[in-house]
């Protein structure tokens, strides 16, 4: 049976840990590709063109939706955020688990067009902590983080659409946890359809030869 890339979005509140998360499991395993998004928003200080992001102005991001460039897009805190089409694609015909950290908009729109893909939510341990976190990662103004935690209320809200949360307490336990439920994802029904329309042909055949 050949193994087939799924599409795996990440969603979570801003400030949960998702970029290290994602970065830990790359790291630690190798059928996983990352797929870069194109945003508006302007870089942080540490962050680098084509590594984080591919930063583009308002009108470039929108020529590209013009151009169907992108698998989904959505607006974010006044910035817009999308998925380039040609890399996921590549990407999940050479049999790579291709993951998207997207917010929930695009998540959602991911889950329409590609019923397959798998939808995970990461949660910090408490509200407070995701706070903490925001505040101290110190890449923010207070407005901004203020207008984040706004949208987290709003994010809570569609967490039930997702297939499975994950608490993001220890990095490293959490990683494992992450890949093992990404290597579970791939035995379910709704991903091998393909090998179970085939097993039950050649059960029907084997019937029908002993008859
Ligand atoms: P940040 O500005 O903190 O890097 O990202 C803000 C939010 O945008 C995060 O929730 C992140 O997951 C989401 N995001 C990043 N790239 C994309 C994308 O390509 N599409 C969508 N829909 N959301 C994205």
């Amino acid at each position: 049976m050949k193994r087939k890339g799924i599409l795996v979005v990440v969603s979570g509140f801003s400030g949960a840990g998702k970029g290290t998360l994602m970065e830990q499991l790359l790291k630690t395993y190798d059928n996983y590709s990352l797929s870069i998004s194109m945003t508006t928003r302007a870089p942080r200080p540490k962050e680098r063109e084509g590594r984080e992001y591919f930063f583009v102005t308002k009108e470039s991001f929108e020529k590209e939706i013009k151009q169907d460039g992108l698998i989904e897009y959505a607006t974010y805190c006044e910035n817009y955020y999308g998925t380039p089409r040609k890399y996921v694609e590549e990407q999940l015909n050479r049999g790579k688990d291709i993951i998207l950290e997207i917010e929930i908009q695009g998540a959602l729109k991911i889950k329409e067009k590609f019923p397959t893909a798998l939808l995970l939510f990461v949660m910090p341990p408490s509200a407070k902590e995701l706070e903490k976190r925001l505040t101290k990662r110190g890449t923010e103004t207070p407005e901004v983080i203020e207008k984040r935690l706004r949208r987290a209320v709003e994010e809570a809200q569609g967490i039930e659409k997702y297939d499975f949360i994950i608490v993001n307490d220890d990095l490293e336990s959490c990683t494992r946890r992450l890949h093992n439920l990404i290597t579970a994802a791939h035995n379910a029904p709704i991903r091998n359809e393909e090998f179970i329309e085939n097993m039950r042909q050649e059960l029907n055949a084997l019937v029908k030869g002993e008859k």
